[in-house]
């Protein structure tokens, strides 16, 4: 069976020091860079979370304060603080992460109208990026997830992933969440269990 690593967004502004950091992000770095040591992935994908500075999940592009909900072409979208701007620091890969073995990346959330948390689509489900095919080009069957952060994209790129037809496990060892309300790490994990992924230590 083909196997294929997805590392979601170790980007500098959800690391330490960064516009939206996850708490404890950097401790996964060691982890995922043994995993890619360790294991013969098949291919090793790296998501990018990718915005242009007008993007509208920014509270500064909607006069709203960081933390409320909007609605965004009749969803709910977060305010978040500007992040992961195009070609700025904040967007590269966290220099620790080794990001030799990569074999494809992908970027998300480029249209300003709507966010993407998953790297297999974005959140209205209106466009779909270049993973599914790009997996399945390669007779991928199973997928192993990692990265940032745990309740937002790691959750729907985990849900996209069976959604699409992937065996799906997530690295508990791997991940950190926001966790904007307490508890939501725990919430995330239960819904991935309900929904056919499995949770490696
Ligand atoms: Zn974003």
């Amino acid at each position: 069976m083909k196997k294929a690593l997805i590392i979601v967004d170790v980007q500098n502004d959800f690391c330490e020091g960064g516009s939206l950091a996850v708490p404890d992000a950097n401790q996964i770095i060691p982890y995922i860079n043994l995993l890619m040591e360790d294991n013969n992935y098949d291919e090793i994908v790296l998501s990018q979370d990718w915005h242009p500075a007008n993007h509208k999940s920014f509270a500064s592009n909607n006069g709203r304060k960081v933390g409320d909900i909007i609605k965004l072409n009749g969803i709910n979208q977060f305010m978040w603080p500007d992040h992961c701007v195009q070609n700025t620091f904040g967007a590269e890969f966290q220099k620790d992460l080794n990001i030799e073995k990569a074999t494809h990346i992908v970027q998300k959330g480029l249209n300003i109208e709507i966010d993407s948390y998953s790297a297999f689509q974005d959140n209205n489900h209106f466009t779909k990026t270049d993973l599914d095919d790009y997996l399945k080009s390669k007779d991928i069957q199973l997928v192993e997830i990692v990265g940032l952060a745990l309740d937002y994209c790691v959750k729907y790129t985990c849900l996209d992933a069976v959604a699409n037809g992937y065996l799906t496990c997530l690295h508990f060892n791997g991940t950190k969440a926001v966790n904007a309300k307490p508890g939501n790490d725990k919430e995330t994990i239960f819904t991935l269990l309900q929904n056919g992924v499995t949770i490696l230590g």
